[in-house]
């Protein structure tokens, strides 16, 4: 490391860029487990070396050999936060394991669906460990994973070649049905975004269901249709869901009619979001969920991303029935909790309606962020009375 370069590794923080490196020994590629030392030759901790701006993620502070008895253990601290949770149960058999950093596993993210577990890399030190790491998952004691789901292609720096296969790694395809909260998903991991389902979102759907009694709910964004299943078992008088995706809406009326077959209180339209809104009739709604993809996927598109959440909210808040109740999220992690609530007040003040935050919500528990690294915070939401 450069002199002086070593404090935010001191106080934890699990990334070294790359102008933070003095000297790099001759030979490392990238995907290597390095270790880094300080100016003056301190030991600090090893990682996977990768090209770009972090060029280090620290997997241990301490001199650890990066094995599958490592990942075994990590995998073991991590189902421990998880049963701890009590989020392994008949009930509920979908959760994030691994979610990278707030996991001491930078790179890594791994979720459970019943016996199956699907891994995505997000560095190439994990893609080189990716068979080490299905089998630490399958010999982990108490959780039965029979198959391992590897999904990467997207996920992994295009830059670095690695041309990673989206496959199996342990056991087939087996039943894709999993169950959150007693309701049950199919789960499309070998074609559906990211592992196949937003599990970040259980509380958050948990929430708008104990406020769906009576109402008209407008579920835009919809994707799996999770959101939709909550406020269906929650009374809602009607359901409409959105989404700009055919494959999105086929998935939500898929998991509609497996959890309500023959409830004409659902409707599930493939629109665009902003086209919707636009040719909706205002007061139709008197409950609207919006939660868009990342609009800011690097901090170079801020700008851009915040005017259209305004844009966004601002059109809900025009059409929303007085005492209507939004539910309005971000998942970019480009995007603070500051500059969202910013712009969503800025669309409040554009539609001139009276708003008030009745809750703050954020991502839940098997979605960990290591107080040492606070960039492990990304999802922002807020529910709010408009009158
Ligand atoms: N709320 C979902 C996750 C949303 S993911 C859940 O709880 O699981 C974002 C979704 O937005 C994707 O399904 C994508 O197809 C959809 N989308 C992206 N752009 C859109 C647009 N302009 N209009 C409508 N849907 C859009």
């Amino acid at each position: 490391m450069r002199r002086g370069k070593e404090e935010s590794l001191d106080r934890f923080h699990p990334w070294v860029f790359s102008g933070a490196i003095a000297s790099m020994p001759s030979g490392v590629e990238e995907g290597d487990v390095v270790s880094v030392e300080s100016s003056d030759g301190r030991f600090i901790g090893v990682g996977h070396y990768q090209i770009g701006s972090i060029a280090v993620r620290i997997l241990d502070f301490g001199d650890t050999e990066i094995d599958k008895d490592f990942f075994a253990r990590r995998l073991k601290e991590a189902l421990a936060l998880r049963q701890a949770l009590k989020l392994d149960r008949a009930d509920n058999d979908a959760y994030r394991l691994v979610h990278g950093e707030g996991d001491f596993l930078p790179g890594l993210v791994v979720d459970v669906y019943g016996k199956t577990a699907v891994v995505q890399a997000h560095s190439p030190g994990m893609h080189y460990c990716r068979d080490i790491i299905a089998m630490a998952l399958t010999e982990l004691e108490a959780l039965e994973v029979a198959n391992v789901y590897y999904k990467s292609e997207t996920t992994l720096p295009y830059k670095a070649r690695l041309d990673p296969v989206n496959e199996y790694l342990v056991g087939g395809f087996d039943t894709n049905i999993a169950t959150e909260n007693g309701l049950h998903f199919h789960i499309d991991w070998l074609k559906g975004q990211k592992t196949g389902f937003f599990v970040d979102q259980r509380d958050n759907r948990a929430l708008l269901e104990s406020f769906s009694d009576g109402r008209s709910v407008l579920n835009m964004f919809c994707y799996t249709g999770g959101f939709s299943v909550y406020a269906m078992r929650g009374g809602a008088r009607r359901v409409v869901s959105v989404d700009s995706s055919a494959k999105a809406i086929a998935l939500t009326s898929a998991n509609i009619s497996l959890n309500f077959p023959d409830d004409n209180r659902h409707e599930a339209l493939a629109e665009d979001a902003f086209k919707y809104l636009d040719s909706m009739k205002a007061g139709e709604h008197d409950l609207i969920i919006l939660d868009p993809p990342a609009f800011a996927k690097h901090r170079s598109a801020l700008r851009n991303a915040l005017r259209g959440y305004q844009r966004l909210n601002a059109k809900a808040f025009e059409k929303i029935v007085p005492g209507g109740i939004l539910f309005t999220f971000s998942c970019s992690q480009a995007v603070s909790r500051e500059q969202f609530r910013l712009a969503v007040f800025s669309a409040a003040a554009q539609s001139r309606r009276r708003v008030r935050i009745i809750k703050q919500l954020t991502q839940p528990a098997d979605h960990p962020v290591n107080i040492c690294h606070p960039e492990g915070e990304y999802l922002k939401g807020l529910v709010l009375y408009v009158e």
